[in-house]
């Protein structure tokens, strides 16, 4: 069962003798309830892809169905609407609101929804990602690693279709970034969580169900529980 449908993705920046044709023709299905790794040198289209998929970009031609939307005849809002219905985003950065503790930078996505939290989900999630006694801290108190629990739960509060993860482990030490690693395969085996993360951490492919491998635009090789076939 796939969440995320990707046909003849096409992404060009830019016109003329300056465009870069970024992807060349991407198909990919994102398999429900699995952890998918996308892996590949810089520059390969990673990042391209991911917003892509996240519905954050639209593809210059080739078709985008998210939880069975098709996502590239959308307008605006439209897209705006479903990316906060169905997508959960975790970055490298954290992108935590400095101002807000960690409590509400994890309600957040609700807050924005006009949502609430049912109490005894949001007590397990952060019981869970460790933070059940650091709710009350603003992001400049907590260590890296709270940090991303925090993003991690913000990106699980509203049960999403898929979670999104650039590099989550990319600005983090190594044992630090074992135990993020360790979180989010448990929000696959908790929660079945489907979940893409970009990465270049080799620990972090290791514990996917499947891992794309991206050169230059194109998926060149794939790997995992789930592939029905080697590219390469
Ligand atoms: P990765 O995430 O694997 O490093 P990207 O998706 O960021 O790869 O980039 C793929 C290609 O597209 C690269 O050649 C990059 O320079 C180019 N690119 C990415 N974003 C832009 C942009 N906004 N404008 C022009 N070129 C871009
Ligand atoms: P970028 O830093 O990659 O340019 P933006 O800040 O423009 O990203 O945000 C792009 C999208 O990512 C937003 O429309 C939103 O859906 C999602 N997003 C960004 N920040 C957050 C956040 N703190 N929590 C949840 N989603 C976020």
């Amino acid at each position: 069962d796939s969440v995320v449908h990707a046909k003849g993705v096409v992404r060009v920046y830019g016109e003329g003798d300056t465009a870069v044709r970024a992807l060349h023709g991407v198909d990919v299905e994102i398999e429900s309830g699995q952890l998918t790794a996308v892996m590949g040198p810089s520059g390969s289209g990673k990042s391209t892809l991911m917003h892509i998929l996240a519905g954050l970009d639209r593809p210059t031609s080739g078709s985008v169905t998210i939880d069975g939307i098709e996502i590239t005849t959308l307008g605006d809002d439209a897209l705006t609407k479903l990316r906060r219905q169905h997508i959960g985003f975790i970055f490298q950065f954290f992108n935590l609101l400095p101002m807000l503790s960690a409590r509400d930078n994890i309600l957040l996505p609700l807050t924005i929804a006009g949502e609430k939290a049912d109490p005894e989900f949001f007590d397990t999630l952060v019981e869970r990602v460790g933070l059940a006694d650091r709710l009350a801290h603003r992001p400049a108190e907590l260590s890296g690693g709270q940090q991303q629990r925090v993003a991690i739960a913000r990106a699980l509060v509203s049960r999403p279709t898929v979670v999104f993860a650039d590099e989550p482990t990319g600005n983090l030490d190594s044992r630090t970034s074992g135990e993020i690693l360790d979180l989010m395969r448990s929000s696959v085996e908790t929660y079945g969580q489907t979940t893409v993360m970009v990465t270049h951490d080799a620990k972090a492919a290791a514990m996917a169900d499947r891992v794309l491998y991206l050169a230059d635009g194109e998926i060149v090789k794939e790997t995992g529980r789930s592939s029905q076939h080697e590219i390469l």
